[in-house]
């Protein structure tokens, strides 16, 4: 084969070149990286591409700042926008490994596919990933607190308030240091007025239209002194789909022991990379899974009977949250203490260590920069 037609067989060969503008200074001095709250502070660097007439233009990773775009992009006027999360992670030996990142090039694309966008090349991501997380390698926190968070973004620069498929697009990413994120056991109120989700929707992707309808939600579980929302299935309202932005895993006691129960991706669950991980890790722990719809009417009656154990959240900033109550049609349905939910616990352990390169990468999930 000549060199010509090797390029040409090759995709990566025609990924666009990725430039480079360093900033003047960095904003990392006095910064305090083991005690940073959740997007607070950014990084010195993003990177931003573009797509226009049908292909990946420059790219470049560049200092961290405002866009300036028109105010008629489809982004704004329709929500042409689609996201992911990530982290990357600092290693005891120094060195830095990102968690699982070609599951978020995968969704992203489904995301992308959902919303009408072209996909953004596998490699092109990857790659895209690195350089940025490499240029800002002094901002990952130190191995024993915290992480680094990477958003990618990508959405539609088409200048028209026309709603049709877009053809122009920027795709961005920023990242930003977090301390520990450790939170205490929330409360969650099942909403019965609001669905996250429905048949044939867009729950199972991640467009940045899915986020702001929640908020009514969130405010009325507030109200209700809860700290999150419990979604319901939005066609009978009875199963529960997930929690908040976190996917949802209960544990029940059946005589056979613990069974850990979680909606299946059937269209409208979200398919969260650290649900995925959990459930590797609960299968290699042995302990019985079943992927199915679950009520909250068997939620009430387990607990009865005595046979409810534990209640968690799933998601990339938290990795796992134990859900300390649920409230539903004015009963509260309280979860054993912390110190008795050892599958949860076991799991949350695990996967931080293995992200933190703690314990041995068994499953191939780190990354490294
Ligand atoms: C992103 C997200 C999750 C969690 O996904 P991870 O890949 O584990 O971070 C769960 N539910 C919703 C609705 C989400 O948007």
């Amino acid at each position: 084969m000549s060199e010509t037609s090797m390029a040409k067989s090759d995709p990566a060969a025609t990924l666009p070149r990725i430039d480079f503008e360093p900033s003047a200074a960095t904003r990392l001095d006095g910064v305090d990286l083991s005690d940073v709250p959740f997007s607070s502070i950014f990084s010195d660097h993003m990177f931003v591409a573009e797509y226009r007439d049908g292909a990946w233009g420059q790219a470049v990773v560049r200092p961290y700042g405002p866009l300036a775009l028109p105010p008629n992009i489809s982004a704004l006027q329709y929500a042409v926008s689609v996201f992911e999360g990530l982290k990357a992670q600092r290693l005891p030996d120094g060195q830095v490994a990102m968690f699982r990142p070609s599951e978020n090039a995968k969704r992203i694309n489904r995301s992308a596919a959902r919303m009408s966008m072209p996909p953004i090349p596998e490699e092109f991501f990857m790659a895209a990933l690195r350089t940025l997380v490499r240029t800002d390698l002094a901002w990952v926190p130190p191995a024993e607190c915290g992480a680094l968070y990477i958003r990618p973004t990508y959405f539609s620069i088409d200048p028209s308030v026309r709603v049709k498929p877009a053809e122009s697009f920027l795709f961005v990413i920023f990242t930003f240091p977090f301390g520990a994120y450790y939170s205490a056991p929330v409360d969650a109120l099942v909403t019965e007025r609001y669905v996250r989700a429905f048949p044939g929707g867009t729950g199972d992707v991640k467009p940045a239209g899915n986020y702001a309808p929640a908020l009514a939600a969130d405010l009325e579980a507030k109200e209700a002194g809860c700290a999150t929302v419990m979604w319901l299935d939005g066609v009978q309202r009875k199963y529960i789909d997930e929690c908040g932005v976190m996917n949802v895993f209960i544990v029940l006691e059946d005589g056979d022991g613990p069974c850990v129960v979680t909606p299946p991706l059937a269209g409208t669950i979200l398919p969260g990379v650290t649900r995925d991980s959990a459930l590797a890790l609960i299968r290699d722990m042995g302990i019985r899974i079943e992927e199915r719809p679950i009520a909250v009417e068997e939620v009430l009656a387990a607990n009865s009977v005595g046979s409810l154990r534990e209640c968690f959240g799933t998601g990339t900033a938290a990795t796992l949250s134990h859900i300390r109550s649920i409230q539903y049609r004015g009963e509260t349905i309280l979860f054993p203490s912390t110190e008795e939910r050892p599958i949860g616990t076991a799991v949350r352990d695990r996967l931080i260590a293995i992200a933190k390169g703690l314990s041995p990468d068994t499953f191939g999930w780190l990354e490294h920069i």
